[in-house]
Protein backbone atom coordinates (compact mmCIF):
# COMPACT_ATOMS: atom_id res chain seq x y z
CA UNK A 1 0.00 0.00 0.00
CA UNK A 2 1.36 3.51 -0.65
CA UNK A 3 2.54 5.69 2.36
CA UNK A 4 2.60 9.68 2.61
CA UNK A 5 5.43 11.50 1.24
CA UNK A 6 7.64 13.11 3.58
CA UNK A 7 7.69 17.34 2.74
CA UNK A 8 11.23 16.76 1.46
CA UNK A 9 10.17 14.27 -1.19
CA UNK A 10 6.95 16.46 -2.24
CA UNK A 11 9.30 19.49 -2.94
CA UNK A 12 11.33 17.01 -4.77
CA UNK A 13 8.60 15.74 -6.81
CA UNK A 14 7.08 19.11 -7.57
CA UNK A 15 10.68 20.16 -9.20
CA UNK A 16 10.85 17.11 -11.34
CA UNK A 17 7.42 17.55 -12.50
CA UNK A 18 6.79 21.60 -12.74
CA UNK A 19 7.28 20.85 -16.81
CA UNK A 20 5.86 17.84 -17.01
CA UNK A 21 2.78 16.92 -19.28
CA UNK A 22 -0.81 16.47 -17.59
CA UNK A 23 -0.29 13.15 -18.53
CA UNK A 24 2.64 12.61 -16.94
CA UNK A 25 1.85 14.10 -13.68
CA UNK A 26 -0.94 11.96 -13.58
CA UNK A 27 0.94 9.07 -14.45
CA UNK A 28 2.91 9.66 -11.23
CA UNK A 29 0.12 10.42 -9.17
CA UNK A 30 -1.55 7.38 -10.06
CA UNK A 31 1.26 5.11 -9.68
CA UNK A 32 2.78 7.10 -6.53
CA UNK A 33 -0.88 7.31 -5.02
CA UNK A 34 -3.68 4.62 -5.92
CA UNK A 35 -5.57 3.14 -4.77
CA UNK A 36 -5.39 6.50 -2.42
CA UNK A 37 -5.79 8.84 -4.79
CA UNK A 38 -9.11 10.77 -5.11
CA UNK A 39 -10.18 13.15 -7.68
CA UNK A 40 -13.01 16.00 -7.12
CA UNK A 41 -14.54 17.77 -10.13
CA UNK A 42 -17.45 19.95 -10.43
CA UNK A 43 -17.23 19.39 -14.19
CA UNK A 44 -15.70 22.04 -15.56
CA UNK A 45 -14.10 21.85 -18.79
CA UNK A 46 -10.35 21.41 -17.09
CA UNK A 47 -11.85 18.85 -14.78
CA UNK A 48 -13.66 17.00 -18.23
CA UNK A 49 -10.00 16.78 -19.72
CA UNK A 50 -8.31 15.20 -16.65
CA UNK A 51 -11.43 12.39 -16.55
CA UNK A 52 -10.31 11.62 -20.42
CA UNK A 53 -6.78 11.59 -19.10
CA UNK A 54 -7.35 9.23 -16.21
CA UNK A 55 -9.66 6.77 -18.01
CA UNK A 56 -6.26 5.74 -20.28
CA UNK A 57 -4.11 5.99 -17.72
CA UNK A 58 -6.16 4.65 -14.63
CA UNK A 59 -9.91 4.26 -15.01
CA UNK A 60 -10.12 2.80 -11.33
CA UNK A 61 -9.16 6.32 -9.76
CA UNK A 62 -12.01 7.19 -7.88
CA UNK A 63 -13.59 10.60 -8.91
CA UNK A 64 -16.00 12.76 -6.80
CA UNK A 65 -18.33 15.84 -7.19
CA UNK A 66 -19.72 17.59 -4.76
CA UNK A 67 -23.32 17.90 -5.10
CA UNK A 68 -24.19 21.30 -3.07
CA UNK A 69 -27.90 20.52 -4.16
CA UNK A 70 -27.34 23.98 -5.92
CA UNK A 71 -25.76 22.35 -9.46
CA UNK A 72 -26.97 23.49 -12.78
CA UNK A 73 -28.80 20.47 -14.23
CA UNK A 74 -26.20 20.97 -17.22
CA UNK A 75 -23.83 19.56 -14.73
CA UNK A 76 -25.25 16.74 -13.24
CA UNK A 77 -26.38 15.47 -16.97
CA UNK A 78 -22.53 15.99 -17.56
CA UNK A 79 -22.18 13.35 -14.96
CA UNK A 80 -24.05 10.91 -17.17
CA UNK A 81 -22.33 11.96 -20.61
CA UNK A 82 -19.01 11.21 -18.84
CA UNK A 83 -20.35 7.57 -17.64
CA UNK A 84 -21.33 6.92 -20.96
CA UNK A 85 -18.08 7.86 -22.32
CA UNK A 86 -15.45 6.55 -20.85
CA UNK A 87 -17.67 3.96 -17.87
CA UNK A 88 -16.64 6.25 -15.25
CA UNK A 89 -19.13 6.46 -12.74
CA UNK A 90 -18.46 10.22 -10.67
CA UNK A 91 -19.29 9.68 -7.18
CA UNK A 92 -21.58 12.26 -5.31
CA UNK A 93 -20.70 14.18 -2.40
CA UNK A 94 -23.55 15.69 -0.32
CA UNK A 95 -24.12 17.63 2.87
CA UNK A 96 -25.78 16.14 5.52
CA UNK A 97 -29.05 18.52 4.76
CA UNK A 98 -30.90 18.64 1.71
CA UNK A 99 -31.67 22.08 0.06
CA UNK A 100 -35.10 22.14 1.56
CA UNK A 101 -34.10 21.01 4.75
CA UNK A 102 -30.97 23.50 4.58
CA UNK A 103 -32.94 26.46 3.80
CA UNK A 104 -35.76 25.49 6.14
CA UNK A 105 -33.28 25.38 9.04
CA UNK A 106 -31.99 28.60 8.06
CA UNK A 107 -34.97 30.61 7.10
CA UNK A 108 -34.21 30.69 3.80
CA UNK A 109 -30.91 30.29 1.13
CA UNK A 110 -27.47 31.48 2.03
CA UNK A 111 -25.84 32.31 -1.04
CA UNK A 112 -26.99 35.79 -1.27
CA UNK A 113 -26.43 37.47 1.96
CA UNK A 114 -23.77 34.75 3.42
CA UNK A 115 -22.15 32.84 0.61
CA UNK A 116 -19.27 31.63 2.86
CA UNK A 117 -21.24 29.98 4.88
CA UNK A 118 -23.18 28.46 2.11
CA UNK A 119 -19.84 27.50 0.38
CA UNK A 120 -18.45 26.19 3.95
CA UNK A 121 -21.87 24.20 4.78
CA UNK A 122 -22.40 22.51 1.58
CA UNK A 123 -18.96 22.34 0.19
CA UNK A 124 -16.22 22.27 2.57
CA UNK A 125 -17.63 20.25 5.03
CA UNK A 126 -19.11 17.74 3.08
CA UNK A 127 -15.43 17.56 1.30
CA UNK A 128 -14.26 17.26 4.49
CA UNK A 129 -16.19 14.31 5.98
CA UNK A 130 -15.66 12.48 2.84
CA UNK A 131 -11.96 12.88 2.66
CA UNK A 132 -11.98 11.36 6.12
CA UNK A 133 -14.29 8.57 5.38
CA UNK A 134 -12.27 8.04 2.09
CA UNK A 135 -8.75 8.17 3.53
CA UNK A 136 -6.95 9.42 0.80
CA UNK A 137 -3.35 10.34 0.49
CA UNK A 138 -3.38 12.82 -2.57
CA UNK A 139 -6.28 14.41 -4.33
CA UNK A 140 -6.08 15.75 -7.93
CA UNK A 141 -7.14 19.32 -8.54
CA UNK A 142 -7.87 20.59 -12.28
CA UNK A 143 -6.68 24.18 -10.99
CA UNK A 144 -4.70 26.42 -13.35
CA UNK A 145 -2.49 28.95 -12.57
CA UNK A 146 -3.54 31.64 -14.57
CA UNK A 147 -7.21 31.65 -12.88
CA UNK A 148 -7.11 33.57 -9.53
CA UNK A 149 -3.76 34.86 -7.51
CA UNK A 150 -3.91 32.35 -5.14
CA UNK A 151 -4.13 29.76 -7.84
CA UNK A 152 -0.87 31.26 -9.22
CA UNK A 153 1.04 30.20 -6.59
CA UNK A 154 0.49 26.70 -6.42
CA UNK A 155 2.68 23.90 -7.07
CA UNK A 156 2.26 20.90 -9.41
CA UNK A 157 2.84 18.82 -6.14
CA UNK A 158 1.88 20.38 -2.97
CA UNK A 159 1.12 19.94 0.57
CA UNK A 160 -2.98 20.85 1.24
CA UNK A 161 -2.89 21.61 5.07
CA UNK A 162 -6.55 22.31 4.71
CA UNK A 163 -7.54 18.27 4.11
CA UNK A 164 -3.56 17.11 5.15
CA UNK A 165 -2.79 15.18 1.75
CA UNK A 166 -0.69 15.87 -0.84
CA UNK A 167 -2.53 18.17 -3.88
CA UNK A 168 -1.58 17.46 -7.32
CA UNK A 169 -2.38 19.60 -10.13
CA UNK A 170 -1.53 18.47 -13.30
CA UNK A 171 -3.50 21.25 -15.55
CA UNK A 172 -1.22 23.80 -13.39
CA UNK A 173 0.90 25.08 -16.73
CA UNK A 174 -1.88 25.09 -19.02
CA UNK A 175 -3.77 27.66 -20.53
CA UNK A 176 -7.32 28.05 -21.17
CA UNK A 177 -6.46 27.83 -25.03
CA UNK A 178 -4.96 24.40 -24.22
CA UNK A 179 -7.93 23.36 -22.48
CA UNK A 180 -10.04 23.94 -25.20
CA UNK A 181 -7.63 22.62 -27.78
CA UNK A 182 -7.71 19.19 -25.67
CA UNK A 183 -11.50 19.28 -25.73
CA UNK A 184 -11.76 19.62 -29.17
CA UNK A 185 -9.25 17.57 -30.21
CA UNK A 186 -10.43 14.63 -28.26
CA UNK A 187 -14.05 15.29 -28.90
CA UNK A 188 -14.40 15.21 -24.66
CA UNK A 189 -17.74 15.44 -23.34
CA UNK A 190 -17.91 19.44 -22.05
CA UNK A 191 -20.89 21.38 -19.92
CA UNK A 192 -23.27 22.68 -22.67
CA UNK A 193 -22.88 26.17 -20.15
CA UNK A 194 -19.73 26.80 -21.83
CA UNK A 195 -21.16 27.85 -25.35
CA UNK A 196 -23.27 29.79 -23.93
CA UNK A 197 -20.80 32.14 -21.83
CA UNK A 198 -20.42 30.31 -19.62
CA UNK A 199 -16.46 30.33 -19.26
CA UNK A 200 -16.33 29.07 -14.99
CA UNK A 201 -19.37 26.95 -13.65
CA UNK A 202 -20.48 26.51 -10.36
CA UNK A 203 -23.37 26.93 -8.41
CA UNK A 204 -26.51 27.97 -10.34
CA UNK A 205 -27.20 30.83 -7.39
CA UNK A 206 -23.24 32.26 -7.76
CA UNK A 207 -23.05 31.72 -11.46
CA UNK A 208 -24.19 34.20 -14.17
CA UNK A 209 -22.43 34.01 -18.07
CA UNK A 210 -19.89 36.59 -18.54
CA UNK A 211 -19.91 39.67 -20.98
CA UNK A 212 -17.47 40.15 -23.89
CA UNK A 213 -14.22 41.56 -22.02
CA UNK A 214 -15.07 39.96 -18.81
CA UNK A 215 -12.46 38.04 -16.63
CA UNK A 216 -13.61 34.13 -17.12
CA UNK A 217 -14.48 34.24 -13.41
CA UNK A 218 -16.53 37.76 -13.31
CA UNK A 219 -19.69 35.02 -13.52
CA UNK A 220 -18.64 34.07 -9.74
CA UNK A 221 -20.37 35.24 -7.00
CA UNK A 222 -20.59 38.27 -9.04
CA UNK A 223 -20.87 41.55 -7.01
CA UNK A 224 -19.63 39.92 -4.29
CA UNK A 225 -16.24 40.25 -2.84
CA UNK A 226 -15.89 36.64 -2.80
CA UNK A 227 -14.49 34.72 -5.89
CA UNK A 228 -13.29 31.01 -4.21
CA UNK A 229 -15.54 28.53 -2.30
CA UNK A 230 -12.17 28.52 -0.55
CA UNK A 231 -11.02 24.90 -1.33
CA UNK A 232 -8.09 25.90 -3.50
CA UNK A 233 -6.87 28.98 -0.89
CA UNK A 234 -3.54 28.19 -0.14
CA UNK A 235 -3.41 28.13 4.11
CA UNK A 236 0.10 27.03 4.02
CA UNK A 237 2.17 27.46 1.04
CA UNK A 238 5.37 25.50 2.22
CA UNK A 239 4.00 23.24 4.94
CA UNK A 240 4.88 19.06 4.72
CA UNK A 241 3.38 16.02 4.80
CA UNK A 242 3.59 13.71 7.65
S1 LIG B 1 -21.38 28.44 -4.63
FE1 LIG B 1 -23.18 29.53 -3.85
S2 LIG B 1 -24.86 28.03 -3.70
FE2 LIG B 1 -22.90 26.91 -3.98
S3 LIG B 1 -22.29 26.36 -1.94
FE3 LIG B 1 -21.26 28.31 -2.42
S4 LIG B 1 -22.63 29.97 -1.76
FE4 LIG B 1 -23.80 28.01 -1.74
Amino acid sequence: MPTQMTAEEIAAASARLAAASPQDVLRWAADRFHPRLLMATAFGAEGCCIIHMLAEINPAVRVINIDTGYQFPESLELRERIKDRYGIEVEYVRPEMSVAEYEKEHGGPLYNLFPDQCCLDRKIRPLQEAMARLDPLAWISAIRKDQTADRGQADVVQWDAKFDVVKVNPLLNWTKKDVWAFIVKHDVPYNPLHDRNYPSIGCWPCTRAVQPGEDDRAGRWAGKVKKECGLHVIEVKDGGGI
